[in-house]
């Protein structure tokens, strides 16, 4: 990607009408090219200004000198014996500090595709079971680097419209591969509010990816004001890292809960606008051997969260080299469940994909790291 020019993704069409006028395009026409634009950027996925074949030649060799279409850069693809695949890619610098890379991960399953999307390279926070939360938070991702993953995966599993179709065809729904998204890769989401609101937002445009709501997942360790903000602004599905269901355990394992302690996180969980049995808030809960897995632990669970149409996602936890916590063993997991399960609250056991190419939740490693100890970076804080 050229780093001098602006990237087109993630403008929302507002922004792109000014760009457009400011290159000459009239104002009055502005609305039809938005449009055009939008309709071979986001329903093509071309990355090429030459393919937009509706647009003149004059037109589109203004936009060549002063914009890029901003696919990112791959640096590498993995493909998992589970048919889970991973990209590393890498986006250029944003003022001063170096390139960043980041990683994104597709989940193949019999009735749905996942793409877990990064919001962050690294994370300010410093969960405690979480390999990301000990690695120094680097910066914010853009919106167009948000939406560049969920971009960049939708061409390489053919997602996109082929260029052979009518141009007039909207893309279809069904046969997709990525039919959801969650927010659950590298960083803090509702600490970059703003630029995943517009990212999702694109995302979500009925003329463009045409993402659905209940099919996009956003996930946070509980940062209470963004919940009533996403609620609000954005309505997407909700997930929290709960991970412990006593102040003075998950004081430990998410930090954050000293800033926004389990009754103000509840809380706002019971305001989520739209929840319903069939919207129900996702509550993730790392099984960690000997410190939340107890069945004392899920009978608070179960306390915690009645009333709240919820569903418990177990996830075994993931080791990585020097962490002091171990994954609970296989039959204290199915027993915690089947407890959860048989007092109504669904709790499925998260079986990690990709172990082979390291992509489970809380691998995703920063290549970053390395440049930063380099660069030495002043730590950015969310
Ligand atoms: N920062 C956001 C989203 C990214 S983390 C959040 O914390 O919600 C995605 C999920 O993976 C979170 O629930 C997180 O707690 C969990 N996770 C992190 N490290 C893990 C590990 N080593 N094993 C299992 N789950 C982990
Ligand atoms: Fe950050 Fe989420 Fe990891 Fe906590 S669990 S350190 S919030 S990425």
């Amino acid at each position: 990607m050229d780093e001098s020019k602006q990237p087109l993704i993630g403008l929302n069409r507002e922004q792109l009408g000014q760009e457009l006028q400011s290159v000459g395009v009239p104002a009055k026409q502005a609305r039809m090219r938005v449009n055009q634009l939008w309709h071979w950027l986001y329903i093509r996925g071309v990355d090429d200004f030459d393919e937009m074949l509706n647009i003149g030649k004059d037109l589109r060799t203004e936009l060549r000198q002063k914009y890029t279409i901003g696919h990112p850069e791959i640096v590498e693809e993995q493909i998992s014996a589970d048919g889970t695949r991973k990209w590393l890619l890498r986006f250029p610098p944003r003022g001063a500090g170096a390139p960043v890379e980041i990683e994104t991960v597709y989940i193949p399953e019999t009735d749905r595709g996942t793409l877990c999307v990064s919001s962050q390279v690294g994370c300010s926070l410093t969960c405690t079971f979480c390999h990301t939360g000990t690695q120094k938070m680097v910066r914010n991702l853009t919106a167009e680097e948000i939406l560049g993953q969920i971009m960049l995966a939708r061409h390489r599993l053919g997602d996109f419209l082929g260029m052979d179709s009518d141009p007039g065809i909207i893309a279809p729904l069904e046969g997709r591969k990525i039919s959801n998204v969650v927010m659950m890769g590298m960083g803090e989401p509702l600490f970059n509010f703003e630029n995943v609101k517009q990212a999702l937002l694109i995302a979500l445009d009925n003329d463009g990816l045409c993402l659905s709501r209940r099919r996009i997942t956003l996930s946070t360790s509980g940062v209470v004001p963004g919940i009533y903000r996403t609620g609000e602004e954005v309505k997407v599905m909700l997930a929290i890292s709960l991970h412990a269901t006593r102040d003075e355990l998950r004081d430990v394992l998410v930090p954050i809960n000293r800033k926004y302690p389990l009754e103000k996180l509840i809380e706002a969980c019971r305001a989520y606008p739209g929840l319903s049995n069939a919207r129900r808030i996702t509550f993730e809960y790392v099984m960690l051997k000997g410190v939340n897995d107890s069945l004392r632990d899920a009978r608070e669970l179960v306390e915690l969260l009645a009333g709240i149409p919820a569903k418990i996602n177990l996830i075994p936890f993931n080791p990585w080299p020097g962490t002091q916590y171990e994954c609970s063993e296989w039959k204290t997991i199915e027993k915690f469940a089947a407890y959860l399960n048989d007092k109504g609250l669904p709790a499925p056991i998260r079986t990690p994909r990709g172990r082979d190419i390291l992509a489970a939740c809380g691998q995703l490693k920063s290549e970053s790291k390395k440049l930063l100890a380099k660069q030495d970076l002043p730590l950015v804080e969310g």
